[in-house]
């Protein structure tokens, strides 16, 4: 191979649950492609718009303006950090948690890591806490994503284990899909359902849902329901299949217990209850009931929704309940089946990172899991007391009770709900470490030392996806920088407490490679029931397995079988579906139903707070955009923070489409901007969960920064699995005042956009709201279009005219202080413009402009600008405030397809002249545009419209 010769790496997708295999192309040290593969089991070589866009946020423009590439230390909190060496920054960080532990114990410290890690990082960090430091204090943001399906799946099936997988969707004849909008958050998985649908058209498409997603727009029957009450809606369908005769008495007597008790909680769920409860048609509930409970098959798909509750293991039992009274389980396209929104939520459980749970699935309340965790670690003990789950370690933080914080791969300052708690909670704690790979997210400045960490494309080890599927992760490139595998830290930062003399010995953390901390994770799975002694890392390598996977199946997983690696050629056989024998890893092999009682949201709404604000993920966003939020492209779909509300609810109130908001909770208040959606209810608001202080902030009055939308969330949390209510908080909505307003916006070179678009995040609080995205042009990703440009976007409002240093600063950072800027400014009247025009042959194009004072014009010249469309003859129009085009300006409405930039607009007018059945006029739509032919994330969205668009003849 030519040292320019491109190499190519399997691996896995660092985004959602679904873990689709990837194939990384690389020259030299740089990545340069990536595509699905073909061969793995999760995606046979599909990727959606987040996957296929991976290789760009990788790119060396990305990475310098990005990446955290050093360790830094902050000497004074809000002081810029200063770059210091690896074995100083470990020696640091040892000596201070080395020093809390002896002052005020171990459990003055905690550690608070991430789904996002790999099995390999959380096994070490498990470990680092329970076994060495003698501490339970380390949670993980799987704690805000997956903690109610573990503990629905431990009350009622025994172990936490998901039971079917994704095949299953291709056997179902009921799919029904609760608390999930698929389609943009496991799109791969959605492609799948799309594909089972056509095949087989009369596969039943269930959805229960509070919002009409694009998951809901495939339905054949959507269920409409309040928030949070899906319990009532579960239990509802049980009494209706009760009566009916629906359910299979013959399984729940010979496979399960406790169906009296249910039996007799569900009689009070009468439909009238129910409909009531729910806000659904009596008809709508019996269909649902029947669909669920008389189909050959019936296949429930589940996320977030019920998850993110205050109820959430209720709903995740009662969700179950109705699989076990009915057999829907344990057969091809039956069984409940949650899906993770990590990539690899499920490995964190596999080896216990949870403050709750111990290695291989054991639990730490169980004295003999314990004591077989210490013997395997070769520990005297690990501690019994209960660690702090997510929002309890924050709140112990704020509190004061634990001192020394380590923050792995997360951005709880973004993502924790309750946020004023949460940064509280860091400016408390004595010392926090922040171990990440990137330098963007808001927890970093809270950080008295960052520990830069490797990421997709660099790191090595495993992930788990939903269907308990092992995937490989593997280097394509070095890390850059100085940037360390978060294994690897965690080894060299225990070994560092060893010899300061923290934990029972010495030794036990003797690992060398990834491999070294798998093998010991997969000894100590040994005849549980996620025993996966029969793989190797080799094994994995050439095709992904699914747990159970026994050395010797023939023990049932109860197997001595030796956990040495087999020879990568040696067959493995993971266990595709579980309970197909209908015996469950209980004491008596049956499954338990659980007793579960409906109990409204924590926060029900009142008058002071009538709305119902949920939160939910974008098509094209992952988390906190540390990654997705690299890419202008992926602000096509959604351009900037908003929140939602209904039509009706606008037109009531008297609000307009675009006009600023305060958004206040019991907790918090954010201001944003307003936008109309049909997808809610009346009573409802909807803000996507991404849009945190590094989007969208401010300064309120009381003079505190906004936060974004988890400022105004609340903590409540489900008793039983301590994950909280991050769906639901009553909120009110009230028109903000702030008259003057400010655009900027520009192109700008790749080495120069996201350095630009951070340093105008840090002037977000100087006015009372501002918003900083970036935006693209979307070329095509094979390169054939020119090259990927990215710009970014600054919006402001204020009270009056911020002074003018402040916008030269704006100015600067955009270009627009450049020889030959156009400018106009009228101070009196707070008026204030300059654009920037540049000539390239015969073209004449709008690079930045900066509207201060009267915004009016946006529209066109946003177009102009973002289109890239000629500019020459618009000149001094472009400083008149409030000025119109001199001829319309095609206006650039909402990017739907985002791998071939194909706008709302263009669809609306391609489809008005296509004819035929929907499918007919979907398919010329795709023949025509080529949109949603690439990744398909856009196809649910294109339906909608094909549904929505009349063609002009039949219109006529
Ligand atoms: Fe990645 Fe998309 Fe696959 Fe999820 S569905 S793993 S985000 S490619």
């Amino acid at each position: 191979m030519s040292d320019a010769a491109v190499r190519e790496t399997k691996s896995t997708c660092p985004y959602c649950g679904v873990g689709c295999g990837v194939i990384i192309e690389s020259r030299r040290e740089q990545i340069i492609g990536v595509r699905g593969d073909s061969d793995h089991p999760a995606n046979f070589g599909r990727q959606c718009s987040k996957g296929s866009t991976l290789h760009l946020t990788a790119t060396p423009e990305v990475i310098a303006q990005t990446r955290l590439l050093q360790p830094m230390q902050r000497l004074q909190r809000g002081a810029a950090p200063q770059p210091l060496g690896w074995d100083a920054a470990l020696d640091l960080a040892a000596t201070r948690f080395a020093d809390t532990i002896r002052t005020h114990g171990p459990d003055a410290v905690g550690f608070y890591v991430s789904g996002q890690l790999l099995t390999e990082d959380y096994y070490v960090f498990n470990k680092l806490a329970k076994g060495l430091i003698g501490t339970n204090n380390i949670d993980t943001n799987s704690r805000l994503c997956m903690s109610s399906a573990v503990a629905g799946y431990k009350q009622t099936l025994g172990a936490d284990a998901p039971p079917a997988c994704y095949e299953d969707v291709d056997h179902a004849d009921c799919l029904f899909i609760a608390g999930s909008n698929a389609a943009w958050a496991h799109p791969i998985l959605f492609r799948r359902i799309e594909e089972a649908k056509k095949k087989r058209p009369g596969l039943k498409i269930v959805v229960v849902d509070p919002r009409r997603t694009d998951t809901a727009g495939t339905a054949d029957l959507f269920v409409q329901i309040q928030p949070g009450t899906d319990v009532a809606l579960f239990n509802g369908m049980l009494h209706l299949m009760l009566w009916e005769g629906w359910t299979d008495s013959n399984y729940i007597s010979t496979r399960t217990r406790g169906f009296e008790e249910l039996k007799a909680t569900v009689r009070d769920y009468t439909p009238d209850m129910v409909v009531q409860t729910c806000g659904i048609a009596k008809e709508t509930l019996y269909e649902a009931a029947r669909l669920f409970a008389t189909s050959k098959a019936t296949l429930s798909l589940y996320c977030q929704g019920l998850n993110q509750s205050s109820s959430g293991t209720a709903k995740n039992a009662a969700l179950i309940n109705l699989h076990l009274a009915t057999g829907q389980i344990g057969k091809p396209g039956a069984g409940p089946f949650s899906l993770t929104g990590q990539p690899n939520a499920m490995g964190g459980r596999e080896v216990g990172g949870l403050a709750n749970l111990l290695s291989a699935h054991r639990d730490l309340a169980n004295p003999q899991h314990r004591a077989e965790v210490a013997a395997l670690w070769g520990v005297p003990t690990v501690p019994e007391k209960p660690g702090k789950t997510a929002v309890e370690m924050f709140q112990a933080a704020a509190d004061g009770e634990i001192k020394a914080l380590w923050i792995a791969c997360t951005n709880p300052a973004q993502s924790m709900p309750d946020l004023a708690t949460v940064r509280r909670a860091l400016e408390r704690a004595e010392f926090v470490v922040v171990q990440e790979a990137f330098a963007t997210p808001t927890t970093c400045d809270y950080a008295d030392l960052l520990l830069p960490a490797s990421t997709w494309g660099e790191k090595d080890g495993t992930v788990t996806n939903s269907e308990r599927r092992i995937s490989r992760v593997r280097p394509a490139v070095p890390a850059p920088g100085e940037a360390r595998h978060d294994w690897q830290i965690g080894v060299d930062f225990a070994r560092r407490l060893e010899a300061l003399g923290i934990g029972p010995r010495t030794g036990l953390f003797a690992y060398e490679t990834p491999e070294a901390v798998w093998n010991e994770h997969r000894a100590s799975t040994r005849g549980r029931d996620l025993d996966i002694t029969g793989m190797s890392y080799a094994q994995i390598e050439r095709a992904p397995q699914q747990w159970p996977c026994p050395a010797d199946p023939a023990s049932g997983g109860k197997t001595n079988g030796n956990a040495t690696a087999s020879p990568a050629s040696a067959p493995v056989v993971g266990k595709k579906r579980l309970y197909e024998d209908g015996i469950f890893p209980t004491d008596d092999g049956r499954a338990r139903f659980a007793n579960t009682v409906y109990q409204p949201v924590a926060e029900p709404r009142e008058s002071r707070y009538p709305f119902a604000l949920t939160t939910g993920r974008l098509r094209d966003q992952w988390h906190g955009m540390s990654r997705t939020g690299t890419l202008g492209r992926l602000f096509g779909h959604v351009a900037e923070p908003c929140v939602q509300m209904s039509p009706g609810d606008m037109t009531r109130r008297g609000f307009t489409e675009g006009e600023l908001v305060h958004v206040t909770s019991k907790r918090g208040s954010i201001l944003v901007p307003l936008q109309a959606s049909e997808e809610l209810a009346s009573g409802q608001a909807f803000m996507a969960m991404h849009w945190g202080a590094e989007y969208l902030s401010g300064m309120s009055s009381a003079g505190l920064p906004l936060a974004g939308v988890n400022a105004l969330t609340t903590s409540a949390f489900c008793p039983s699995s301590k994950q909280p209510e991050l769906k639901h908080a009553a909120v009110k909505i009230l028109k903000a005042e702030l008259p003057w307003t400010l655009l900027a916006m520009a192109w700008l070179p790749a080495e120069r956009a996201l350095a630009a678009r951070e340093a105008l995040r840090r002037l977000m609080v100087r006015f009372p709201f501002a918003s900083c995205v970036p935006f693209g042009n979307a070329a095509p990703l094979d390169g054939s279009g020119g090259a990927q440009r990215t710009g970014v976007l600054f919006r402001a409002a204020a009270h009056e005219a911020v002074p003018d240093e402040l916008l030269a600063e704006i100015e600067q950072l955009l270009g627009l202080d450049a020889a030959g800027t156009l400018r106009y400014a009228d101070r009196k009247r707070g008026q204030h413009r300059a654009a920037r025009l540049q000539r390239e042959g015969e073209q004449t194009t709008l690079q930045a402009v900066l509207l201060a004072g009267d915004t009016r014009a946006e529209a066109w010249i946003r177009s102009l600008l973002q289109q890239e469309l000629p500019a020459q003859s618009y000149g001094r129009l472009l400083l008149l405030p409030g000025a119109q085009a001199p001829v319309a300006v095609p206006a650039r409405s909402r990017q739907v397809c985002t791998c071939f930039n194909v706008s709302e607009n263009t669809i609306e007018a391609t489809l008005a002249s296509c004819s035929g059945s929907e499918s007919q006029r979907l398919s010329a739509l795709q023949q025509t545009l080529k949109c949603g032919t690439n990744c398909g994330s856009c196809v649910p969205e294109l339906q909608r419209l094909v549904r929505r668009v009349v063609p002009l003849k039949q219109a006529a």
